[in-house]
């Protein structure tokens, strides 16, 4: 059964049980302040599990790409090396929100396993939690088990303990007993020798779980207490790359459909066929494994970087790069040549990929290229390092330093010493990471208490595209503290004018008013799981009586002008360049606004020039605001609205027009294009391969732009005498200035000659040596000019000239070149050492050397000096 097959029928199975199919979620996490990416289908239902907004469906299926690689669930070290987790994958998986519990989820799931798929009923092992004595003291989950008992022999149903039968998603949050199931593909002589549950949850590779079914009933609190969920919801999660390995017959994931294609190929460009060696295998592995993870990331919109999930983007491609570079001798970026047959693979179920394959392509190699130049200099470093180690080991600090700053990777290091018969004090190094670990843990520590709640959740109201100013109620906050901002509150009121951050765009600033008039600043808004939430430094003394909260005007305008310019900036790049250009991200705030756009190369100063002029036609144009909140988003893209990968849509979309060209929104926007007033582009640079960045401003900021302009404009006619043309000036005296410095060049070099054949006559001999110690008037390019064409043809000149032009001292050591080895003298060593007369140092080389410092008294005392080093 091929994998499209798969996903398909688990899809249709839960159709036929009335759950809605839903696409899905961007891997890259947006509004979840606790996740980077997304690590299990229930992420995208966390608001519903919370109670934040109520379900739209109360039974749900998907196929949710998931990616392990940070935090609570982390299998990086894994991938690989064993043949069933890897960094990104996918999990099929079907929900309850308040509707069915556990009676349905375990009989669907039998169900399904062995009627719709048809796996051996006597393969399959199933798990219940066997309850806890620890703090949370939790009882057996008696009603999984009986439920079990009626379909499943009772030995082959396990107790399991709290590891492995209850599941949470992280520190805080919704929470449950589990039930896996697990199947066992081992060969019957085996299963024979040895019980198959007897090597459940022991890692086996062939007796492996396959489906958890989560039975959410309660929520983790701050203080680490549960509280029950109003709601019981069904969560189950079964790994798609693990079910096509059962179905397809093989006993790895990496031997179905869904990973050869990638194989074939590692194999073809490396030249190293798969199932040689167990090192080899990892390396393919791993980089089969990685390609996927990173090209869906770069899919999503998150390109690799040097901070947050953009770095573990970065180091997940480096773990594939490096792997390839030493266990299979890719010195030569090839990563980014599977992404063509990764697009064909999955493009069918992911059009994401097909769509940016281009994209991925370009990065990944940019990526590749740079890396393995780091690898590089790693080597020679690591060779320095090793030449300056006395005895036979390492120092963890040398091998952390290397991984720290360039990063060369430990296991790297730890290779090459061995083979050139050095030890690693891995100790050392393990000392330094967890020290640089605990630093940043500390730095970006956040604790978050519990929410208070004032009033019953009733959904909340968004009221900001139409009002500034309106009267409010607190439905629940809680403190928030971090190292970076210290505390915070954090509220959620019933309705809001403020926009949350989102699309680009900042969330809103103002403020809270009491009917007693006290004013609450409130600094920032931000979505978090579907509600929005207004930051304050301190809470209102009376949290219970209504508000009036009150949006602060002029940032929302200048925001609001920076937002539709980028529509139009959007509008223009497609116009200017064509429509392979598509927005990659942006920055929208009330200073300036920055767009992200993939195009090959860097735009030209007519381009440039042509996109202004696009957008200021636009402006000029008067173009109304036409809007459309809560239309169908199917209908929305029919009307030729452009949707941006990595973002989360509803079932219902706002779609924003000015002019022709239609937009899926949810910021906010000028009334009118003339609001804005001016455009202007403020840089143009490149961000990642086949990126470009443009910077802009608008509004008030071009105004100030352009009265500093002026202003200066008029500075400069004012030193010019007011005249009227000062270009015309300017480049008058610009072709003065040129030819005075060509004339003063020569009658320079004039002057030089004159000083050289003076010079040569106050040459003495002091022991067999022709010797000159004088201070001249030039300064230290003219002297070295002279010094070099005084020695010129002869073997037996020292000179030690100085000046003292501007202020500073310099002292200049010319040495004829068979003096220094038959004298053993070094023009370096000299001019340091006279240097202290001058206050300064300097260096060079043995026969030419410099000395500046800020004394130019202490000069005669080193032109007095200077013979000594000839006695
Ligand atoms: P395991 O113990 O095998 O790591 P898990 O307990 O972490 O699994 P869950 O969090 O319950 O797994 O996830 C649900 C399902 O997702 C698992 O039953 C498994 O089939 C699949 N799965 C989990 N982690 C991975 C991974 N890293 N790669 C592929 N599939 C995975
Ligand atoms: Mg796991």
């Amino acid at each position: 059964m091929t994998s499209q097959k798969v996903r398909a029928q688990f899809l249709d199975f839960f159709k036929s049980k009335e759950h809605q199919i839903v696409p899905s979620a961007p891997m890259v996490m947006k509004e979840d302040p606790t996740l980077m990416f997304t690590n299990a289908g229930m992420n995208q239902f966390k608001e519903y599990f919370l109670g934040n907004t109520p379900p739209k469906y109360r039974r749900v299926a998907d196929s949710q790409k998931c990616l392990r690689v940070s935090g609570k669930h982390n299998d990086l070290e894994e991938v690989g090396k064993d043949t069933y987790h890897h960094t990104m994958f996918e999990m099929l998986g079907n929900w309850s929100f308040g509707d069915y519990f556990k009676k349905e989820a375990i009989e669907w799931a039998w169900e399904l396993l062995t009627q719709t798929y048809g796996i051996d009923k006597d393969s399959l092992y199933v798990s219940v939690f066997e309850g806890s004595d620890d703090a949370d003291n939790l009882k057996m989950d008696q009603e999984a088990y009986e439920l079990w008992k009626a379909i499943v022999p009772q030995e082959r149903i396990i107790m399991g303990n709290k590891k492995d039968n209850f599941w949470e998603m992280g520190d805080q949050g919704p929470c449950g007993p589990c039930s896996e199931i697990h199947v066992d593909i081992r060969p019957a002589e085996e299963k024979k020798k040895i019980s198959g549950a007897s090597l459940v949850n022991k890692d086996h590779p062939q007796v492996v779980e396959i489906w958890n079914l989560v039975f959410m009933q309660y929520n983790r609190k701050a203080n680490g207490q549960l509280e029950d969920l109003p709601n019981k919801h069904i969560d189950t999660g079964m790994g798609f790359e693990r079910l096509c390995m059962v179905l397809q017959g093989v006993t790895s994931n990496y031997d179905t459909d869904v990973f050869t294609p990638l194989i074939r190929e590692i194999e073809k460009l490396t030249g190293v066929a798969y199932g040689k060696s167990d090192e080899t295998d990892i390396a393919i592995r791993v980089i089969a494994d990685h390609v996927r993870a990173v090209s869906f990331a770069i899919a999503d919109g998150q390109l690799p970087s040097n901070t947050g999930a953009g770095y573990v983007i970065r180091r997940i491609l480096r773990r594939a790069i490096r792997y390839g570079f030493t266990f299979l001798d890719a010195k030569k970026p090839f990563v980014h040549s599977l992404v063509r047959v990764l697009s064909k693979t999955m493009g069918g179920a992911y059009p994401e990929l097909d769509k940016q394959h281009q994209l991925m392509e370009s990065v990944i190699k940019e990526e590749e290229h740079s890396f393995l130049s780091t690898l590089e200099q790693g080597l020679v470093l690591l060779d320095g390092v090793i030449s300056n180690t006395t005895g036979k080991t390492v120092g963890g600090e040398k091998a952390f330093e290397l991984y720290d700053t360039f990063g060369f990777p430990i296991d790297l290091t730890a290779l090459i010493l061995e083979e050139k018969g050095f030890l690693l004090d891995v100790q050392g190094f393990e000392t330094a990471l967890k020290a640089q670990k605990e630093r940043s843990r500390a730095a970006s520590e956040t604790s978050m208490e519990d929410w208070k709640v004032l009033q019953p959740n009733t959904g909340q109201e968004f009221v900001g595209y139409d009002q500034l100013k309106v009267k409010v109620n607190l439905v629940k906050y809680r403190k928030v503290t971090s190292k970076k901002e210290g505390g915070r509150y954090q509220l959620v009121f019933d309705v809001t004018p403020f926009y949350p951050e989102g699309g680009g765009q900042v969330g809103d600033k103002g403020h809270l008013e009491s009917t007693g008039g006290e004013l609450v600043h409130i600094l920032d808004t931000k979505k978090e799981n579907n509600e929005i939430v207004h930051f304050v430094k301190e809470l209102p003394k009376d949290v219970e009586q209504p508000f009036t909260a009150v949006v602060d005007e002029p940032l929302r305008r200048l925001t609001a002008c920076n937002h539709t310019a980028t529509h139009l900036l959007h509008q223009a790049l497609r116009a200017v360049l064509g429509t392979h250009v598509e927005q990659k991200g942006s920055a929208v705030n009330d200073k300036y606004l920055r767009f992200d756009f993939s195009h090959f190369s860097k735009l030209t100063a007519d381009e440039l020039h042509e996109v202004e002029t696009f957008v200021n036609h636009r402006i000029a144009a008067q173009l109304p605001f036409v809007e459309h909140r809560d239309i169908p988003v199917k209908e929305a893209l029919a009307q030729g609205a452009m949707a941006l990968f990595g973002e989360k849509y509803g079932d219902k979309v706002r779609t924003v027009r000015f002019g022709e060209s239609i937009e899926l929104c949810g910021g906010t926007h000028v009334r009118n294009t003339a609001d804005i007033w001016h455009f202007k582009i403020k840089s143009e640079s490149a961000v990642a391969a086949g990126i470009r960045r443009i910077e802009a401003i608008t509004s008030d900021a071009v105004k100030a732009l352009y009265q500093k302009n002026d202003q200066q404009l008029s500075q400069i006619r004012q030193v010019l005498n007011n005249t009227k043309e000062p270009v015309k000036m300017l480049t008058a005296l610009q072709e003065e200035n040129a030819q005075l410095k060509k004339q003063l060049e020569g009658l320079l070099k004039e002057k030089a000659k004159g000083l050289k054949s003076e010079l040569l006559k106050e040459v003495k001999k002091v022991n067999g040596v022709a010797f000159l110690a004088k201070k001249v008037d030039l300064d230290a390019a003219g002297i070295k000019d002279l010094s070099f064409e005084m020695g010129q043809g002869r073997e037996d000149l020292f000179l030690l000239l100085a000046s003292d032009k501007g202020g500073k001292a310099l002292l200049s050591c010319y040495i004829s070149k068979p003096l220094v080895a038959e004298k053993n003298l070094n023009a370096g060593t000299i001019v340091r050492e006279l240097g202290k007369h001058i206050q300064g140092g300097g260096g060079g080389q043995a026969f030419f050397a410099t000395a500046g410092g800020k004394n130019p008294e202490g000069i005669t005392a080193a032109l007095a000096q200077v013979e000594e080093y000839l006695d």
